[in-house]
């Protein structure tokens, strides 16, 4: 196997960015109306590992060309996720998906545009969401574009392979990936289902490494930031050009980008404010400091 380019072990080199505060955030934010860009690193207080993080063990993820090029890849990806996707399930969203559910709810936060396929936005009450990257609960048909529940394609699987999942899960090696990967190792024999329609194979719903978002969903995208006066970036180190695009583009257009991460990030060059913090920590203060916007002129 050729070995691929791999953009996960991008790491940015540290910018020294003069505001790092809460308070700085706060300041810079207060009175704008703000649009969220975020990362893994958002869902990894909810039990979700974040790959890119410091500390995190190197990941080399499936590409697209893997996944359509060739049928192993496809069937041990599809009994991992069928392992993954149990454990997706039940995950909970945290104190940083509440913060920005809450500042959407108060009227202070226009949308957020979310790396993650977890859902967890959705599940903390946002509104208006981008799911960039795609969603881990639909499987979509690489011939017919038919669109399946991934419930739904999970019985499917568990009549192919009976046993399996539990097998797996009483074994305990099991490692949850942001892309409902579970790392296991017997999958030789897993059985991976067809498109019930046509027979071609199916894919779930999910932007891999290789592919482009669709070309809709990044102009939905670039509203968000275009109708917003600033950019707040939350968990991700925007090591991919998915998501940093967004962060020159307000950039470019003059916006206060700014950005609450463990770890240096790709888009530290472009942020008024850098909080090199958890998420789960520093959101919630945001949302309680930041004043509600003014009903009327001062
Ligand atoms: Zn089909």
């Amino acid at each position: 196997m050729q070995p691929v380019s791999r953009p996960t072990t991008w790491h940015p080199e540290p910018v020294d960015v003069a505001l790092t505060t809460v308070d700085d955030a706060v300041r810079v934010l207060a009175g704008n109306r703000i649009a969220a860009l975020t990362g893994a690193g958002i869902s990894t207080d909810s039990g979700i590992p974040d790959y890119r993080g410091p500390g995190s063990p190197p990941r080399n993820p499936m590409t697209y060309q893997q996944f359509i090029g060739d049928e192993d890849f496809r069937r041990h990806y599809w009994a991992r996720n069928h392992v993954g996707w149990r454990h997706m399930h039940r995950t909970e969203p945290n104190a940083g998906h509440h913060a920005l559910a809450d500042l959407e709810e108060r009227g202070l936060l226009s949308g957020t545009i979310t790396q993650n396929v977890d859902l967890l936005h959705q599940e903390a009450g946002s509104r208006n969401v981008i799911d960039l990257h795609g969603r881990y609960d639909r499987v979509i048909c690489l011939s017919c574009s038919l669109v399946v529940p991934r419930a739904a394609l999970a019985e499917r699987l568990d009549a192919l392979n009976p046993g399996f999942a539990e097998s797996v899960g009483a074994v305990g090696d099991i490692e949850i990936a942001p892309d409902a990967d579970a790392v296991i190792s017997a999958t030789a024999h897993f059985r991976p289902a067809a498109c019930d329609s046509c027979g071609g194979v199916l894919k779930p719903e999910i932007v891999y490494f290789g592919e482009n978002v669709p070309r809709d969903r990044v102009d939905a995208a670039y509203s968000m930031v275009d109708d917003a006066d600033a950019l707040l970036v939350a968990g991700s180190s925007l090591t991919v050009m998915s998501g940093l695009r967004f962060v020159k583009r307000a950039a470019r257009d003059g916006k206060p980008v700014v950005i609450v991460n463990r770890g240096a990030t790709r888009g530290d060059v472009y942020a008024m404010v850098k909080v090199d913090d958890g998420t789960s920590t520093v959101l919630p203060e945001l949302a309680k400091r930041l004043p509600a916007p003014a009903a009327t002129p001062r």
